[in-house]
């Protein structure tokens, strides 16, 4: 108890010094950025992201270490044990210690305490730290590769977070022994040593690195940084040159999630264009050959095309919503901030269940039946890879899902290249920062986005006068049309182009409202055998189907499975396309219905906040077929479907992809005989 109130008090007085610090823009040689993270804890989480947050504490997140023991417990090799010495303690930590944090919870900040300390206290005399003894193979447990470089690149992300937080000097200490360390090792014992991992994740090593120089200013750094980019994996030329992500089985799904930042993070010290253009070829490559409307591609686990019943892996969407954050940061492109929110409200709620508790290894965007079967996936994990579980499918997931919303929420406001704050991605929020020349603000986020169209900013100036000039950064997204601000009441400007960012520069007073309003209007997009997604300003539209949740025990394998998991069944058919139209006339063939008031937790089928009602015919030849949706029937078949002209037509209800267990998401969609001129 002592302990644990020394350590409050500690951190108390460490985070008001923290608060006294700019943010750290890049230094030469280092291209500038133009936004800067905010210190860890500046940012709270409003309305349902809050909700989001406490699930994540009251649920796995914040009892990891009683839940999963056998990894998580004084045993691992990260408290000093014998046990787990490899990735998964540090993949919890690098979740629970922002979620900490930024709930500002006490408890959760002791949980975090102990892996800090035995991190920094492990470090040898040659600059080495982290465990570094193999033990024999024991089941459920890695106690292999104790030296591997892998590990430790999760750990250093976990330090910065903390330094954020806490302006801890042991940590810039540790740090720079440690990547002394690197230089000296690096050569004889390359980052591919010990296991693949570190080589496809070296981006994570180097902007630990570029983030040290930024503080530190020493030059050896830079030095690091190129060898680390010589042995990383050459994602540039992957992206630039190859084919890889034309073909299947090419590359593991979160290597892809985590490896594409790696051409913008280094291009921080060489700013060439090559280095972005790679990656948005690459993402264009992603999306073109595997990718899936809710921001994520078939990976399961390696790399598998673009069939909806296709996997994707949860590590993958908080690994890729991780990279997109950072470049994000690096180069102000919206294109990645329009990513990170499609992850992030259509793939990220519907993989963990709303009491954070189980998840989904893959997820499909047809998942119209979830069993303990097996399915046509690069890899089977005992047939368990689709069912919700503590454990199912392979405990990665189970130790790094945790990092994906507290980052999401420390990732929603910048401080800028110019003195001002930036709001690029929207949740409901609140910052508190310095601006222009030391000027302390408040700003309150209030919204139902993604749900809602309209965001309401209340700007608090914390000085005497109650007066502040500063630049506040707001984006306007692709999605969107005839965006508009009104500042006060008054018309700030009506006519905002889409895909921009707007700068109000102006004397601000304490209280001044700014109301940005983006109407969302619906979009379709054409996916794997013509398929057509719906969807609606950041989110996807999925068909609504009844869920019969059955838990079932595991009679085979705890150990490596779990004791139970979910299977969920569908309770109303789903075998439905939508009736083709005039694509002129998109508006008027989907009809949006909003629910009054937006429920404290929105993310499931009952308390959907928004429905779109579309014309569909039931197609009976689609069925399940190997426990999953059949084959994908071909959209917009020519004279093909003069059969269905009998077929009852009925409404579908779709609701929000984050909302759904089941789902239907790439629909076929059929053509009416005569067929419609296009
Ligand atoms: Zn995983």
């Amino acid at each position: 108890m002592k302990t644990f109130l020394l350590i409050s008090m500690l951190t108390l007085s460490l985070l008001s010094k923290t608060n006294a610090q700019p943010c750290i823009n890049n230094r030469a040689p280092l291209k500038i950025k133009p936004n800067m993270e905010l210190p860890l804890g500046s940012i709270k989480p409003l309305g349902w992201l809050k909700q989001m947050l406490i699930s994540q504490k009251n649920g796995a997140t914040g009892q990891l270490d009683k839940l999963y023991p056998l990894v998580m417990g004084p045993r691992n090799g990260w408290l000093g044990g014998d046990g787990d010495q490899w990735e998964r303690g540090p993949y919890w930590i690098d979740g629970l210690l922002p979620l900490a944090y930024i709930l500002d919870d006490d408890a959760l900040k002791a949980k975090v305490q102990p892996w800090i300390e035995w991190a920094i206290n492990s470090q040898r005399a040659d600059g080495y730290f982290g465990p570094s003894k193999d033990y024999s193979p024991e089941k459920g447990i890695q106690r292999n590769n104790s030296q591997d470089w892998w590990p430790k690149i999760v750990m250093l992300k976990i330090l910065q977070q903390y330094y954020s937080a806490t302006a801890d000097d042991r940590i810039i200490k540790l740090m720079d022994r440690y990547f002394k360390y690197q230089l000296k090792t690096l050569p004889e014992k390359p980052l591919g040593h010990w296991s693949f991992w570190a080589e496809y994740r070296s981006a994570d090593n180097l902007q630990a690195v570029y983030w040290l120089y930024n503080i530190t200013g020493e030059q050896y750094l830079l030095t690091l940084g190129e060898l680390i980019h010589k042995q990383g994996y050459d994602f540039t030329d992957m992206f630039l040159n190859r084919d890889d992500l034309s073909r299947i089985n090419t590359i593991h799904g979160v290597n892809l999630a985590q490896g594409i930042k790696e051409p913008i993070i280094y291009y921080q010290k060489h700013p060439d264009k090559k280095y972005i253009d790679a990656v948005k070829k690459g993402l264009a490559d992603i999306k073109k050959f595997n990718g899936q409307p809710q921001g994520m591609y078939g990976a399961d686990e390696a790399l598998h095309g673009k069939n909806p019943t296709q996997g994707s892996e949860l590590c993958s969407a908080v690994e890729l919503m991780f990279s997109l954050e950072k470049m994000l940061e690096i180069t102000g492109d919206l294109q990645f901030a329009d990513h990170l929110e499609r992850i992030a409200f259509n793939a990220l709620p519907t993989q963990i269940s709303d009491d954070f508790m189980v998840r989904q290894y893959f997820q499909q965007p047809n998942q119209v039946k979830i069993s303990r079967n097996l399915h046509n996936f690069d890899i089977n994990h005992g047939e368990t890879d689709l069912v919700f579980g503590f454990l199912a499918g392979y405990p990665c997931c189970t130790s790094n899902m945790h990092q994906g919303w507290p980052k999401f929420t420390q990732n929603l406001w910048y401080a800028t290249q110019d003195m001002g704050i930036a709001a690029l991605v929207y949740s409901p929020s609140e910052v508190k920062t310095k601006v222009a020349d030391g000027i302390e603000i408040r700003i309150i986020e209030e919204t139902n986005y993604p749900f809602d169209e309209k965001i309401r900013f209340t700007i608090h100036v914390d000085n005497e006068s109650k007066i502040g000039k500063f630049p506040f950064h707001l984006k306007i997204p692709s999605w969107t049309k005839s965006a508009s601000i009104f500042i006060n009441g008054q018309s700030w400007n009506d006519l905002l182009e889409s895909n921009s960012i707007v700068v109000i520069n102006r004397t601000w007073k304490s209280g001044d409202v700014v109301e940005l309003t983006m109407p969302m209007h619906v979009e379709t997009s054409i996916w794997y055998e013509n398929a057509m997604a719906v969807e609606h300003g950041p989110l996807v539209y999925a068909l609504k189907i009844e869920e019969l949740w059955t838990k079932k025990e595991v009679t085979d394998d705890r150990f490596r499975y779990g004791d139970d998991f979910y299977e969920v069944n569908a309770g109303s058919p789903w075998n439905f396309g939508i009736i083709d139209f005039d694509k002129e006339k998109t508006q008027e063939a989907f009809s949006v219905i909003r629910k009054k008031s937006t429920p404290e937790y929105p993310w499931n089928l009952k308390e959907a906040p928004v429905e779109i009602r579309v014309k569909g015919k039931q197609i009976p030849s689609w069925t399940l077929y190997n426990n999953m949706a059949g084959p994908q029937p071909y959209s917009r078949m020519i004279y093909g479907m003069k059969s269905y002209n009998e077929q009852t037509e009925t409404e579908l209800i779709l609701i929000p992809y984050g909302c759904t267990t089941l789902r239907i998401s790439e629909f076929p969609v059929i053509t009416l005989y005569p067929p419609l001129a296009r």
